[in-house]
């Protein structure tokens, strides 16, 4: 039974390094979309020339946001 446990607190141990890892990576990627900030708006025009500040789909479409200059 003590194995088990020990077995257990490893891979929870494994879990809370692999989430660590995870969280570095997210905030490198936090960095590399302000890097790259600009006007996107929906290439359908759902909403005229209403532009957004970062990437995403339209609210309306759901179509991909393509960036503008
Ligand atoms: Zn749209």
């Amino acid at each position: 039974m003590r194995k088990v446990h020990f077995i257990f607190s490893f891979i929870l141990l494994l879990f809370i390094a692999c989430d660590t890892s995870k969280s570095e990576s997210s905030s490198g990627s936090n960095v590399e979309k302000l890097m790259s900030s600009g006007k996107f708006q929906c290439p359908m025009k759902c909403e005229g020339e209403k532009s957004y500040d970062s990437a995403g789909a339209c609210p309306d479409c759901r179509m991909e946001l393509k960036k503008i200059k």
